[in-house]
């Protein structure tokens, strides 16, 4: 599998933020990572949930958006008719920094070069005004 840029297909539906999420995609819009954070317990909550402690008091932290690959997956059968010409890729799952685990793709996914630990970071790839992906690119180093 060739090194590429990673290209999304047109007809791939986009991620609906809804009352829990929105911060979350608004702050990738504005070029951040926010991980929903626990006022109570400290918990980061990556998908945000609408309670923790029973509570609904949050805070929103800004993340590096550095990390690690916890595992991943090659995806050699189309999954989506959106798919259809689209594999095999690459779905990632990134443990970050600060500790949440993020379900993603690399923008340079070649599985030849990725090994579990293999160090990560942040790139942003914006879909629409309400979506931008948090995707990732392998450190240089
Ligand atoms: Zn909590």
């Amino acid at each position: 599998m060739p090194d590429k840029e990673w290209d999304r297909p047109e007809n791939l539906p986009l991620p609906v933020p809804d009352e829990d999420s929105l911060m979350f995609w608004q702050g990738l819009s504005d070029g951040k990572l926010l991980l929903q954070t626990c006022i109570e317990c400290g918990t980061k909550n990556y998908p945000p949930v609408s309670m923790c402690c029973q509570q609904f008091n949050f805070e929103w932290e800004d993340a590096q958006g550095t990390g690690s690959i916890f595992s991943y997956v090659v995806t050699q059968q189309p999954v989506h008719p959106a798919l259809k010409g689209h594999t095999p890729f690459l779905t990632v799952i990134v443990q970050l920094d600060e500790g949440p685990r993020i379900t993603s793709n690399l923008v340079d996914g070649n599985p030849e070069n990725i090994e579990i630990g293999s160090r990560v970071e942040l790139h942003l790839v914006e879909l629409s005004d309400e979506v931008t992906l948090p995707l990732f690119k392998l450190c240089s180093d």
